[in-house]
């Protein structure tokens, strides 16, 4: 059933993802309930009310679950008994089962891999010494990622010519790691699809990342990829949202190979930064399409009105916040963060221009 403007949404999360969803949901008349550890929090400057409270107290949890009629996440790094004890009391959208397999890049690549999907080669590891077998077996370069928490290549370890073994397994820091073979790629790509309460589902028009430094630089809206790849990377996030029985946002981060395959290195249920550019270049932005789905709402067109660049503005990029507002050209986003820490997200600029017809690269 579909809960009707004015319920209260409640959002787990209070960062800049939070923050546009609680914009998106405001514009359509409900309000959100912000939770996160975190005072002042991006999101809660622009919600209604805000619980700040620990990820795992369960009498703040509860506290919450009864104020809200529907609980989602921008953040996915929950623990699971939080999840758990808020499905108790309230429909919690996506489900704890699709967080659950998020949080695990093994459980995630398991996941793809049981579909048919393929992923960069890659083997579970739990210590030096199946370490270096593996290694053996890949050669190098590859890559040691921890299995869980990481992000913006955070507890990643690039295993290169000459990287010692046992460095490289005591600087991936954790018990468990996935070793991946290091794909050459010709581009990344996203996809963000979405999936409302009945079923149906709306993909936005696939996009080319492109980072630095680990960190998301720049998105390109759409991807200069031939018709029949965009195809192939659509039908690759539906059917891991029909699979995982998804209520809200998948996006899914893909290499295209050098040979023109698709691999999916991983995913993220929830609106994600590559699909920023949304907002000013779609009919319906990602954050809107998240609330409409998480509400039960129909979904709406996620038609690309514009062809987009979007920039984040990272670190001490926002001081050039006044500059960027004298193109006319530029849309400018600021998260409300008072400190530019460097690596933090501050805010991201989108640029459009007429839909052209689809550059190839
Ligand atoms: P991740 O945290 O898995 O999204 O990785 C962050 C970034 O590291 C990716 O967007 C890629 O640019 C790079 N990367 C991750 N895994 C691989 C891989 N197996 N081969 C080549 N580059 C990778």
């Amino acid at each position: 059933m579909a809960l009707p403007p004015g319920s209260t949404i409640g959002i787990v999360g209070g960062g800049q993802l939070g923050r546009m969803t609680a914009i998106a949901a405001a514009r359509l008349g409900y309000r959100c309930h912000i939770y996160t550890p975190e005072d002042d929090s991006p999101a809660s400057q622009v919600a209604d009310r805000t619980t700040v409270a620990a990820y795992d107290d369960a009498v703040a949890l509860a506290v919450f679950a009864d104020a809200v009629q529907v609980v989602t996440f921008e953040f996915e790094n929950v623990p699971d008994e939080s999840v758990r004890l808020l499905a108790q009391r309230v429909p919690v959208r996506p489900s704890w089962n699709v967080l659950r397999i998020a949080q695990d890049r093994l459980d995630e690549k398991r996941f793809f891999n049981d579909l048919g999907i393929a992923t960069a080669p890659w083997r579970e590891i739990t210590g030096a010494s199946g370490l270096a077998e593996a290694v053996a077996d890949f050669g190098r370069p590859c890559i040691l990622k921890t299995t869980r928490l990481g992000y913006d290549g955070k507890g990643q370890v690039k295993i290169t010519a000459d990287t010692d073994i046992d460095d490289a397994w005591r600087r991936m820091g954790a018990s468990v790691g996935v070793l991946e073979g290091f794909v050459d790629f010709a581009m990344e790509i996203s996809v963000i699809v979405a999936r409302g309460l009945d079923g149906a589902w709306a993909c936005f028009d696939p996009v080319e990342n492109r980072h630095v430094r680990h960190i998301l630089d720049t998105t390109i809206a759409p991807a200069p990829i031939p018709a029949r790849l965009a195809e192939a990377a659509v039908a690759i996030a539906h059917r891991a949202a029909e699979a995982l029985d998804l209520v809200g946002l998948l996006a899914v981060e893909m290499f295209v190979t050098r040979e023109g395959g698709l691999l999916v290195n991983e995913m993220a249920p929830r609106p994600h930064n590559s699909g920023h550019w949304t907002i000013d270049a779609c009919v319906t932005d990602q954050f809107e399409q998240f609330v409409r789905a998480v509400c039960g709402l129909p979904l709406g067109s996620p038609e690309r009105h514009s062809d987009a660049e979007m920039r984040n503005l990272i670190g001490d990029d926002f001081e050039d916040w006044h500059q960027i507002l004298l193109d006319p050209a530029a849309k400018l986003h600021l998260y409300g963060k008072t400190e530019a820490r460097p690596g933090r997200k501050m805010g991201h600029v989108t640029r459009i221009r007429p839909k052209g017809p689809r550059a190839v690269i």
